[in-house]
């Protein structure tokens, strides 16, 4: 399969290309040339098959012409070693709970996947070793970290910026040695955001190592997340309500609402999406007023949707041949305020005793607000509650236990390397290593 660039200028590049650069030469997004549908007999029977079945046929559409199927199969049943349920909420509203992997987040799928995918291309195309950056406020380090770990011929670089992350997710990436190294950056996220894009144009750099990023630009880590939104539509057929599906997806940077799309595109039958922002409603506004004006981000709960300039916009507009009201056909939007999230959180745990997360929370309100009669929703709970502990403790007013996988975690030392956020000291380490 050939991946050509949004931008339409760079040349097209192979899978192995697009997943060892993550961006085009133009700084376009990789997109596939061609979405396979899958036959009528897939969706027939569909809620008889595993995760693990579902996740290998939707993935032989993406990257069966360039990985072998023993191969591919492996990646995808290694990837998935654990459940993504559907857990009924109201009488119309399921969610489904993406936080049951090593970091108890969705981003786990696509870290893992693209890991085991890179993973693949150094032992068998002989790929020279790579070294993955990336630039986390949290959930995105604490999952490819965990993704990449001990993975041969990949070195990750996690940046994040000193005292401004939660002591729960810091210990999921400080803690893991191996091939993880933590750089602990005297500045902030954007700091730590810039050190990486300026690595990634530095000629020097990219002389002497191969660069690559893990956030969901690249092909190999967004694709991927296709896996749940079929699964999803599985396991509510299993029940027989998978009529009028809709589905909801608490976003930022929107590549998993993007998987989604996608898996429509591949037949999948669902009706329609809502992408549910915060206060940093920027699609929101788009779909409003059919102009996309981005703007810094703001702080909010739901940290992690934290974003002024969505990167999947592009693969959007390029899906949709830049049609707004094609767009607003399939997908319609949401924004809450921190006051609303707070609110959503205690008035479902009041009324259905379901302890929702501040990203979920968003999907939640907004199925709430948005279902038609008849129409059945399911929204993404995108992380486990215990992720955001003293927020959710202090909003629920109640101790929120935490999970074994989380405990583990805080009882590792610590390890990281402290460092400024001019550009010359993190490259003159990159350059000694
Ligand atoms: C990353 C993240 C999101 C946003 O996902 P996008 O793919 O960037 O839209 C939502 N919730 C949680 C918990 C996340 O970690």
């Amino acid at each position: 399969m050939k991946y050509y660039s949004t931008n339409k200028i760079g040349k097209e590049a192979t899978l192995q290309q697009a997943v060892v650069k993550g961006l085009a030469s133009d700084k376009g997004l990789f997109m596939p040339e061609q979405i396979k549908t899958l036959p009528q007999s897939f969706f027939d029977n569909i809620e008889n098959l595993s995760f693990q079945e579902i996740a290998y046929v939707v993935a032989d559409a993406f990257f069966g012409e360039d990985v072998d199927a023993e191969s591919l199969k492996e990646i995808v049943y290694d990837t998935l070693s654990f459940d993504a349920p559907i857990v009924k909420v109201t009488e119309n509203i399921y969610s489904l709970e993406l936080f049951h992997g090593p970091t108890l987040a969705f981003k786990d799928v696509g870290a893992r996947f693209m890991s085991r995918l890179l993973g693949y291309f150094i032992k068998k195309e002989g790929t020279e070793n790579v070294n993955v950056l990336v630039a986390t406020s949290g959930d995105t380090g604490s999952a490819v970290a965990n993704g990449f770990l001990g993975v041969k011929g990949i070195r990750v670089f996690v940046l994040y910026p000193k005292g401004k992350v939660s002591p729960i997710q810091e210990c999921q990436f400080t803690t893991l040695g191996q091939n993880i190294t933590a750089l602990e950056i005297d500045g902030t996220f954007d700091d730590c955001q810039a050190l990486v894009k300026n690595a990634f144009m530095d000629e020097d750099l990219n002389k002497k190592h191969k660069l690559t990023s893990a956030n969901s630009i690249n092909v190999a880590r967004f694709l991927p997340q296709a896996f749940y939104y079929f699964y999803a539509y599985a396991q509510l057929k299993k029940l027989g309500k998978e009529k009028e599906m809709v589905v909801c997806v608490p976003s930022g940077n929107f590549g998993n609402i993007t998987a989604g799309l996608f898996g429509k595109k591949m037949g999948l039958p669902i009706k329609r999406f809502i992408a549910s922002n915060n206060a940093n409603d920027i699609f929101f506004n788009y779909l409003q007023t059919g102009e996309y004006n981005p703007r810094p981000s703001i702080a909010t709960l739901a940290n992690a949707m934290d974003v002024g300039d969505p990167s999947n916009f592009a693969r959007i507009l390029d899906l949709y041949n830049n049609d707004v009201n094609a767009i607003r056909n399939e997908i319609s939007g949401a924004r809450y305020s921190d006051e609303e999230i707070a609110s959503t959180m205690n008035t479902c745990r009041k009324e259905t005793n379901y302890i929702l997360d501040p990203h979920g929370a968003c999907g939640y309100q907004a199925l709430k607000d948005g279902l038609k009669e008849n129409e059945i929703g399911v929204f993404l709970e995108t992380a486990h509650p215990a992720k955001f502990l003293e927020k959710v403790e202090e909003i629920l007013n109640e101790k929120i236990k935490i999970p074994e996988k989380l405990q583990s975690f805080m009882k590792g030392t610590k390890q990281s390397i402290e460092m400024s956020k001019d550009f010359e000291s993190f490259k003159s380490f990159l350059m000694k290593i």
